[in-house]
């Protein structure tokens, strides 16, 4: 089932997730619907509080690329109560998007490689190392689960260019649906 996603301006996304005590069938259900939700909206990453579940648990599925071409589809991972644990000093300036936050695409830096701790779906704990555009889809994901948006990670001078884009979105989506 496709869920509904919150966008900028709710205050689900602020909130600081709650870690995941128990992978119950409320937590399985959860990723398959988050799932069906993500690939209805072709984004390559979903985190719990983008539909409206304030809960430390973010999935992704990537897809990989030799220069233009798509050379795997990518594949549904799920990582429950996350951690960055190693950052790199290395950093690489590359467009995200945000499907909480529509029609907008920005230059984030962020460190090209992390190590990030989780558990996955079966209960099995997860150290893995990511870089380039994996790395980016899983900070962008963690900070969803700390209340981070990326656009918080701007300059200045950027923040105050999409000022006017962000209130036209948050009325759009968010005023409208109530
Ligand atoms: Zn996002």
């Amino acid at each position: 089932m496709k869920l509904p996603l919150a966008y900028y301006g709710e205050s689900v996304l602020r909130r600081k997730a709650q870690p995941i005590a128990t992978i119950d069938q409320t937590i399985r259900e959860l990723v398959k619907n988050m799932d069906e939700t993500m690939k209805a909206n072709r984004g390559c990453g979903l985190a719990a509080p983008q539909v409206h579940r304030s809960l430390a648990l973010f999935i992704t599925c990537i897809p990989h690329y030799a220069g233009e071409k798509k050379i795997s589809p990518g594949v549904l991972r799920v990582f429950i109560n996350p951690k960055i644990v190693a950052y790199s000093e290395e950093t690489e300036a590359c467009e995200e998007s945000c499907l909480s936050i529509p029609g907008l695409k920005e230059t984030v830096i962020r460190p090209l490689k992390i190590v990030l701790q989780a558990v996955d779906l079966e209960g099995k704990k997860i150290e893995e190392e990511f870089s380039g555009f994996d790395a980016r889809v899983m900070m962008h994901e963690n900070d969803h689960l700390n209340g981070v948006l990326y656009i918080d990670r701007l300059s200045l001078a950027r923040k105050k260019a999409i000022e006017k884009a962000l209130r036209e979105i948050k009325q759009r989506y968010t005023i409208s649906r109530k």
